[in-house]
């Protein structure tokens, strides 16, 4: 097996696809060399040495040692120098390199073969004390590090690791000295404090900083592969769900250096702006430095080239006016690099005396609306093609142009109070509330709060409707919060254990740092973030960004999916017919029950005990629910409106206060125990397997009946009037096709009755919400009489697993942590178990009736996997919340792609 590939002068082993085997960087590196690109030489050990290393018991394939002596040779020969040698010594730099990068998370050590001996040829070629000097401690100092600390795993002593230790020796000898900077330090000075480090590492960690270069080559080597499995690795491994058995492949690297004067420098940078994605060289660069110093923010870098100059960097040097030779090569091999991979890179560079060395070369992250920019000013460019541009935007990144977002500049001034899961994107600013009546009396005061709570719960949510964001300290990413606040399109952040909430004192503890009620507080949904006081928000109008409209115009062309949104009022229904929905998959009925109007005639209906009251109660209602229908299907002109008939088990109606009970007795003319009585009958072990969807109409065919009633005049007044509407009536939770039955035939008498009355025939459709599994065993059955199945993937994933959607959230996370699921099956459509079902409903329903119109709602429905597992069972839409609509119209292209 080959474990080494070589690579410089032009030539290399490897190329940009070998990326398993060499990593990201090593087989950018190889390709570089391919297009000609200046590269220091070197080589890489490839990845499998490192799945090797951790399967022997920590141990290298025997080949490995004379692969890396032949490797250095070669290396050695290009440079015309010896790593180890008296006289010209060669230098290297030790570097990680996963598949995907994985930045910052694993170590590098330079300046490797800096020894005793070698050290005074080097002075002698370089000439400079100083710098030998500085290049040793700083070796050192990584050395110490990386390689005798941290993979040695020596635990530091009180937590204080080696490198925090050598670092104070600096300052102390600064202060001594009266030194104000690094830069004030002369040879001499680095001399000292080289001697200095070697006897605290040697106290600290008991053995010496080896004089050997060989040693210092493989013990970087050793600690470059031990930091695959370091904890930083591991936990963002763990988020980005990378594999452990990748590995990382090792990256030996002649060292150029940015810090020889002042013909010397080092940079990074993008070839396009990766904020905004315009199409302008956009980096940063230091004369005489090391590439760390730009990174590590000691000194303020320099901005690449004037067009990209700032307010705040117009008086800085740029590199295109201070070297404008280099600069130019640079943006040839910017534009090179462009061309042949045809995506934007971030690239590193060093200059070092008048000569311009790349370090790397990888596609560069961008935020969304830089990623929409990019990838159709590239497909206008003709760099690639419209269904490339169409999957370079992840369909979650539109997020950012679909809500106001924070500004960055001021996110980055202000004072961090803690961190939470992020629930809702987008940022809000508000002023605390501890109580959900509070943020509803402050918000009619035209206040802007942010509602703080342990956790919410129904009850809350007028209260967070009336919020800007919604803030807790418990449950996760799919607690009653986080989906409510999704729905909405609402920031929101959860699970934020930092709060210690007062409620009594209307105040709250995060981290030391005392909130009052109505202080201002900001929230960063997108990140979790939270800040103390208030800060900027950039608005959000997806409108002004003339590039997305050109990539959702290119992805309504592709797909081939309709994606209707989940609405329950006419304002919800215009904001999603502007991101682009055409129809309601799911208008909800219940929270139009709600209301203070009619509430009391509900009840009344709950209490009546024969049908002659009921009727009369559920009657009352009846001109109520005509005017909410009339007002959607009316918003939704020309588009269908799926409407969902009652669905929610009885007791939540009847959830009453003291007072409420007295007065409804009163109104019903009864005693309290009755009320009492009755309400307690209600009770339910388990409401969510209990008296609710079409089990309701079956025990109550008077609320089928008036629902009907309302929907079909409403639809036909509105015919009337020139308008077209067409309304699909969905029956909830079927299990048996003879429920089915039941509710239809009502449903067909009243639309008889309602044609007749007013005297036209109406477009409308009768069929099911598929939720529970004996519904998908018997599709066939039902579908021979409903005319649309409409896939409630909640229920239907509660009523699969067995999980209560309310309640996973005590074990999910033990689940997601040891593996057991792979993700939140609420979340992200459980393909193999739910999606069988699915499946399976689809086929027997189209083999009796291939016109049956088929959609999906829920959560799932503006999932971008769940809508490609959508697309692929042949459905005709999915239905989601108005602020994933446009997510939704990008993943049904993408699933039309991929
Ligand atoms: P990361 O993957 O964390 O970015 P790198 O391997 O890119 O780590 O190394 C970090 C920095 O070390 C580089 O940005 C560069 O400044 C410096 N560096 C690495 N190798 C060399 C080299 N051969 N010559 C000069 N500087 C180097
Ligand atoms: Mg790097
Ligand atoms: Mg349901």
């Amino acid at each position: 097996m080959k474990y080494v590939y070589l690579f410089g002068n032009g030539q290399a082993d490897g190329t940009a696809e070998m990326k398993n085997t060499l990593g990201g960087k090593g087989a950018n590196l190889a390709e570089m060399n391919h297009l000609k690109i200046p590269v220091p030489p070197g080589f890489t050990i490839t990845t499998d040495v490192c799945s090797f290393y951790y399967k022997n018991n920590n141990s290298f394939p025997e080949e490995l040692d004379s692969a890396v002596d032949n490797a250095l040779k070669n290396t050695e020969d290009i440079m015309g120098s010896k790593f180890g040698d008296l006289e010209n010594p060669l230098l290297v730099s030790i570097r990680s390199g996963a598949r995907q990068s994985m930045p910052g998370m694993m170590e590098t050590v330079l300046n490797v073969g800096l020894t005793s001996k070698t050290i005074p040829g080097l002075i002698k070629k370089t000439g400079s004390n100083r710098f030998v000097y500085d290049a040793y401690r700083r070796l050192i100092m990584m050395y110490a590090d990386v390689v005798m600390e941290k993979a040695a795993g020596h635990e530091p002593k009180n937590g204080i690791g080696i490198r925090h230790k050598l670092e104070s020796l600096i300052d102390v000898h600064k202060k001594e000295l009266n030194y104000n900077n690094d830069t004030d330090l002369s040879g001499e000075d680095w001399k000292n404090l080289s001697d200095k480090f070697k006897t605290t590492i040697k106290d600290n960690l008991g053995s010496d900083f080896p004089d050997d270069p060989k040693e210092q080559l493989w013990g970087a080597i050793m600690a470059v592969i031990k930091s695959w499995n370091g904890e930083r690795a591991i936990n963002y491994r763990r988020i980005e769900k990378i594999p452990e058995k990748w590995g990382t492949a090792v990256n030996v690297q002649t060292m150029v250096f940015g810090n020889m004067g002042e013909s010397s420098a080092t940079g990074v940078a993008f070839t396009r702006n990766p904020a905004t994605g315009e199409n302008k060289f956009f980096g940063e660069w230091l004369v005489n430095a090391q590439g760390e110093d730009v990174v590590a923010g000691l000194r303020t870098p320099n901005p690449l080239n004037e067009e990209t100059k700032t307010e705040g960097t117009k008086n800085l040097p740029s590199l295109e006016l201070s070297m404008p030779s280099i600069y130019s090569e640079l943006n040839k091999i910017r534009l090179n690099l462009e061309k042949h991979y045809k995506d934007m890179q971030d690239i590193e560079f060093t200059i070092q005396e008048g000569k311009l060395w790349m370090l790397q070369t990888r596609v560069g992250k961008r935020n969304g609306s830089a990623a929409i920019k990019m990838a159709v000013d590239m497909a206008n460019q003709g760099m690639i093609d419209k269904n490339t541009a169409l999957l370079r935007v992840r369909p979650e990144q539109l997020d950012e142009l679909l809500h106001p977002m924070l500004d960055i500049k001021s996110e980055k001034e202000a004072v961090l109070l803690g961190k939470g899961l992020p629930a809702g994107p987008g940022g809000a600013t508000g002023r605390a509330v501890f109580t959900a009546d509070d943020a509803a009396e402050w918000h009619k005061k035209g206040e802007k709060v942010i509602l703080i709570r342990d956790e919410t719960s129904p009850e809350d949510v007028h209260g967070m409707h009336a919020s800007e964001a919604i803030l807790t300290a418990k449950g996760g990413m799919t607690s009653h919060a986080a989906l409510v606040a999704r729905g909405w399109g609402k920031c929101c952040i959860v699970g934020c254990s930092e709060l210690q909430i007062n409620i009594k004192n209307k105040e709250v503890n995060i981290n030391g740092k005392k909130i009052s009620e109505g202080d201002w507080i900001t929230m960063n949904g997108t990140s979790g973030n939270i800040y103390k006081d208030r800060l900027n928000l950039i608005d959000a109008d997806p409108d002004t960004h003339p590039e997305y409209k050109i990539l959702m115009k290119w992805a309504d062309e592709k797909r081939k999916l309709k994606i209707r949104t989940n609405a329950e009022s006419p304002n919800d229904a215009f904001q999603a017919i502007k991101f682009g929905a055409e129809g309601i998959g799911l208008c909800r009925t219940e929270h139009m029950f709600f209301d203070e109007s009619r509430i009391l005639a509900v009840r009344k209906m709950i209490f009546a005990d024969n049908e002659k009251d009921r009727r009369n109660a559920v009657m009352k209602l009846l001109p109520f629910q005509k005017e909410d229908f009339t007002g959607i299907l009316k918003a939704m002109e020309g588009k269908p409106v799926t409407i969902r008939l009652l669905d929610p088990p009885l007791h939540e109606f009847m959830t009453l206060t003291k007072e409420q009970e007295i007065s409804l007795a009163e109104n019903l003319n009864v005693d309290v125990e009755i009320v009492k009585n009755r309400v307690s009958a209600l009770h339910e072990l388990n409401p969510m397997l209990g008296h609710r969807g079409c089990r309701l109409g079956i025990a109550y065919p008077e609320i089928t009946e008036m629902q009907a009633t309302a929907i079909l005049e409403a639809a036909a007044e509105l015919t009337k009037n020139g308008a077209s509407v067409f309304p699909e009536i969905m029956i909830p939770l079927v299990g048996t096709v003879s429920e089915y039955v039941d509710q239809e035939s009502i449903v067909r008498k009243v639309a008889k009755t309602v044609m007749e009355k007013y005297a036209l025939e109406l477009q409308y459709l009768v069929g099911t919400m598929i939720e529970l599994p004996r519904a998908c065993l018997t599709a066939d059955e039902i579908a021979e009489h409903a005319e649309f199945f409409s896939f409630g993937t909640n229920d239907l994933t509660q009523t699969t697993y067995g999980f209560s959607r309310d309640d996973i959230g005590s074990f999910l996370p033990d689940y997601l942590e040891r593996n057991i699921l792979p993700e939140d099956p609420f979340q992200s459509l459980d393909v193999k178990g739910v999606g069988k079902l699915v499946s399976m409903a689809v086929k027997l329903g189209r083999n009796v009736n291939n016109h049956l119109k088929i959609g999906i709602c829920g959560e799932h429905g503006g999932d971008p996997s769940s809508i490609h597992f959508c697309k692929e069972n042949g459905l005709d839409y999915v239905s989601c919340s108005p602020f994933r609509v446009p997510i939704a119209r990008l993943a049904a292209a993408q699933s039309e792609l991929k």
